[in-house]
């Protein structure tokens, strides 16, 4: 059965120090399980990676795992993925997800997840494609970044319109629903195929 949508998790392949940060993983896990939807994610067994995974299995979703060659050993290819795909590069990885979901989020992690969650967003900003992009902010994790982007725009080296391509939640439910409702009423088409 199709799923009924796809999104694209972006996470810590460790866990953090407080366990909010896996409460907040399970609860998103669980809510695309138990909407019969389907993750998108870097297909490791470590960290919020795994927890993620695990949850949306665990409630009936469906998993695809997408991983470079390299980090198989590293961050534990996950075998219990319904696809996994393993692929030459980073980039390869990247496309692949960005490519594969309707929408994206970013919970807590290091620098892979920061990474991946401001080229997902500059990808919007360049119309590289136009899905809804979200960020979890757990336990205020993420409040000094965005006191940073913020300086940013107080700069002048971007503005305001930059911010509004971002949706940032504090619930894992309420913003989980906002992205898989924004994605529903603009459904985007293969540009990010195209431009790649
Ligand atoms: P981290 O948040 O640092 O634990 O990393 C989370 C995910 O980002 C892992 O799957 C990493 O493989 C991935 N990642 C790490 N470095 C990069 C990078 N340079 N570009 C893209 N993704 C990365």
């Amino acid at each position: 059965m199709k799923p009924a949508f796809s999104i694209c998790v972006y996470c810590g392949s460790r866990p953090g120090q407080q366990l909010s940060h896996t409460y907040a993983a399970e609860a998103v896990g669980r809510w695309i399980g138990e909407n019969r939807g389907e993750l998108v994610y870097g297909g490791g067994r470590t960290g919020l990676m795994g927890t993620v995974a695990d949850a949306t299995r665990a409630a009936g979703g469906r998993v695809v795992g997408i991983i470079p060659t390299a980090l198989v050993g590293k961050e534990v290819a996950n075998p219990l993925c319904d696809e996994l795909h393993v692929v030459d590069t980073m980039h390869e990885r990247k496309a692949m997800m960005g490519e594969r979901a309707d929408a994206f989020i970013a919970l807590s992690g290091g620098i892979g997840t920061f990474e991946e969650l401001f080229e997902i967003w500059t990808w919007r900003q360049l119309g590289y494609h136009d899905k809804p992009v979200g960020i979890l902010n757990v336990a205020g994790y993420y409040d000094r970044m965005l006191d940073f982007v913020a300086h940013g725009v107080r700069e002048g080296f971007m503005n305001d319109w930059q911010m509004t391509l971002v949706r940032i939640g504090r619930e894992p439910e309420e913003l989980l629903s906002a992205l898989v409702d924004e994605a529903r009423r603009h459904p985007s088409g293969d540009q990010l195929a195209r431009v790649l």
